[in-house]
């Protein structure tokens, strides 16, 4: 393509509207097509046709050949309704109906309203309610090819209602595919891309990329007209890629013809050739006359600008041939403004204000702003070089105010258009702000909660963590106790042991006060019941003994086993008489004890030995060592006796020691 500057022609070809009832498995196969498969499904397509011929496959293929080569699908359909003869199904029929319809509504006005008198006959049998809205949109395209175009957007806003009304999303999008370019042509730009745009997103909801293809196709368009050539211009070339890629030849031709007015739009006149020489050559494959119409005024518009009126008349002549194909009025009123501004070139002016009259006739008809400025402006020239000072002057005015309204139109919808987009861009700014917001308070909560769940569980465990602390301390006192107990209990016999009673004494003595006297209870020939009975029943004995001992003192008097057959009674507060008389109901208890069932007739007799303290002055070592003085005393007197030892020198000095 070579270089671009802005032109002022209008005046684009609608993509034919092609409202296809698209089953699961057409979608399957527009699928495959676009997934660059279409030569595969083409063939399968072709086994499948000599194949299946039920008249729902019918309808699937001619829906998919309506894309590929509209001959074909009419083929199709027309068995399709042939086969329904016999079966009858008013939905398929309709929808059959409905693609020969679209077939039959750029081409033959008359097979067209034949297939909608059909097809309202039908409605009330059919199941999908949707179906109103397609009978709709095709009426609407069959009024919109003869230039009928208010009456043509009023069936559209029905269709839309309809659809929208029925839930058929699939409908909904055809009749906003519709009304999007008919609200185009009439300068509606903000309005025709937000129907455009929606039919768009609908169509790839529904997985029909050709259709959303078609819909990107007129949003081209509709740039084209709002004057932004150069972006229309790359959007058509990217669809003809895609169209290319997807053998969809026939949309391909047309939006090579739409490329070929964005050029001539941006005076680009080897590019606008180029791309019309392009979609005459693959309407002439197609056989689609209104596709080689379009494209040979587009190549007879470049021969004018390029200043060839010859040439540009005989393209327009065959254009004219193509066009009586078509009930395109305005083509016709396209072909009759090309054909007007070459007879201008050639000085034929009343030929040319004839011809430019009866295409601004038509052009008024379809409220098409572009093209009746551009046709205006060329009458205005022609009457002023005729001297019709008068008429040339209204066109001129004429001209002007419609290029200032489509101008003013231009920029308030461009106006309307970027407010609308500034507005989503707004909404969408605030809710993705929402959402972060929203996202970050849902992490703060989620925070929050886990933090709490933290203590929770932290308050759990210090509480779990002090009661074992508090029970294993519990224990281990208890434990220390038991320890202490031990170390201070004879294991033998229970009683207190030599530290244990020793300290009781120590405790006694420190405390001071009245005189404590201490016992000495040694088993007279002890060694001897061990070696006749037996060191376990010398154990039982000194149990049992101990027993004894323990039943006769009178509190707080305490025992405690010295060590071997050797036993200690503290009496606190006890004088050496109460002391004496103690030992002496010990001695007799013990002699007294039935030990028959161990020892026979043998009894069991003790000696004890008694000191009494010296307030003051005693110690447990004083103390212990006349104790067992006296002890000895005892045994030397022949045991089984009790004996007092004085205080000593070492205890009270000024007293001489002395056996009681
Ligand atoms: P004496 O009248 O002179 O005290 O004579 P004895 O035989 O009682 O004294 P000796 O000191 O000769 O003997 C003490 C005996 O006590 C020696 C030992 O076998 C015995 N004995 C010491 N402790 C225990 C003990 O725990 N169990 C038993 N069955 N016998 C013990
Ligand atoms: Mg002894
Ligand atoms: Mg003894």
């Amino acid at each position: 393509m070579d270089t671009r500057s802005p032109g002022q022609e209008d005046g684009t070809v609608p993509l034919p509207i092609l409202r296809r009832l698209t089953q699961p498995l057409t979608r399957r196969l527009l699928a495959g097509l676009f997934a660059g498969v279409l030569p595969l499904a083409g063939a399968a397509l072709g086994a499948a046709a000599s194949r299946e011929s039920s008249p729902q496959a019918l309808v699937e293929r001619a829906s998919v050949e309506v894309r590929i080569d509209p001959e074909a699908s009419r083929r199709e359909a027309e068995s399709a309704l042939a086969a329904l003869s016999a079966q009858p199904d008013p939905d398929l029929e309709i929808r059959a109906r409905l693609l020969l319809c679209d077939y039959y509504a750029e081409r033959d006005r008359s097979a067209a309203e034949e297939q909608i008198a059909a097809i309202t006959s039908l409605l009330p049998q059919a199941q999908r309610p949707g179906l109103r809205a397609g009978m709709l949109n095709c009426q609407g395209q069959s009024l919109e090819t003869i230039g009928a175009n208010l009456e043509a957007r009023d069936l559209y806003d029905q269709a839309v209602s309809a659809a929208g009304g029925a839930g058929d999303e699939q409908m909904l999008a055809e009749a906003l595919f519709s009304r999007g370019y008919l609200r185009g042509l009439s300068g509606e730009y903000a309005a025709a891309l937000n129907d455009l745009r929606r039919a768009q997103a609908l169509f790839e909801q529904q997985r029909m990329p050709q259709h959303a293809l078609a819909a990107l196709d007129s949003i081209a368009i509709v740039y084209n007209r709002m004057g932004d050539y150069a972006e229309a211009a790359q959007m058509l070339e990217r669809a003809i890629e895609a169209q290319h890629g997807a053998g969809l030849k026939r949309e391909e031709a047309v939006t090579w013809h739409n490329l070929g007015r964005a050029d001539e739009n941006l005076r680009r006149w080897n590019s606008a050739r180029s791309a019309y020489a392009s979609a005459l050559e693959l309407s002439t494959q197609l056989g689609y006359a209104r596709g080689q119409a379009y494209a040979l005024r587009g190549l007879a518009s470049v021969a004018d600008a390029e200043g060839d009126p010859n040439a540009a008349l005989e393209l327009l002549d065959r254009a004219e041939r193509f066009q009586q194909r078509t009930p395109d009025a305005r083509l016709l009123a396209q072909i009759d403004l090309v054909r007007g501004r070459a007879l201008h070139q050639l000085k034929q002016l009343r030929q040319s204000a004839a011809l430019l009259e009866q295409a601004l006739a038509l052009f008024r008809q379809a409220d098409s702003p572009g093209e009746l400025s551009s046709a205006y402006d060329e009458l205005a020239a022609v009457r002023a070089e005729l001297g019709d000072w008068r008429d040339a002057f209204d066109a001129r005015t004429l001209a002007q105010s419609t290029a200032t309204r489509l101008l003013r139109n231009q920029l308030d919808q461009r106006f309307a258009l970027l407010k609308v987009e500034f507005d989503t861009d707004l909404k969408e700014k605030r809710n993705a702000l929402l959402t972060r917001e929203n996202a970050a308070n849902e992490l703060a909560l989620a925070q929050q909660r886990k933090a709490s769940r933290l203590q929770t569980a932290v308050i759990v465990l210090t509480v779990l963590l002090l009661a074992m602390l508090a029970v294993l301390a519990v224990h281990q006192r208890r434990n220390s106790l038991r320890l202490r107990t031990l170390a201070m209990t004879d294991e033998l016999t229970g009683v207190s042991n030599r530290r244990a009673v020793l300290t009781g004494l120590a405790q006694l003595l420190r405390r001071g006060g009245s005189p404590i006297s201490i016992l000495i209870i040694d088993i007279d020939h002890f060694k001897t019941i061990n070696d006749r009975y037996g060191h376990l029943v010398g154990d039982e004995t000194l149990k049992i003994m101990t027993a004894n001992l323990r039943d006769t003192l009178p509190p707080p008097a305490f025992l405690g086993r010295l060590g071997g057959e050797e036993f200690a009674a503290v009496l606190p507060a006890t004088d050496l008489q109460r002391a004496r008389a103690t030992a002496e109901s010990l001695r007799e208890r013990v002699m007294l004890m039935d030990l028959s069932r161990w020892l026979g007739d043998r009894h069991l007799t003790v000696s004890i030995g008694i000191a009494t303290s010296i307030p003051a002055r005693d110690t447990i070592g004083s103390m212990l060592r006349r104790a067992d003085a006296a002890l000895y005393a005892a045994k030397d007197a022949g045991r089984n006796c009790v004996r007092c030892e004085a205080a000593t020198s070492e205890a009270a000095p000024e007293l001489a020691p002395r056996v009681a």
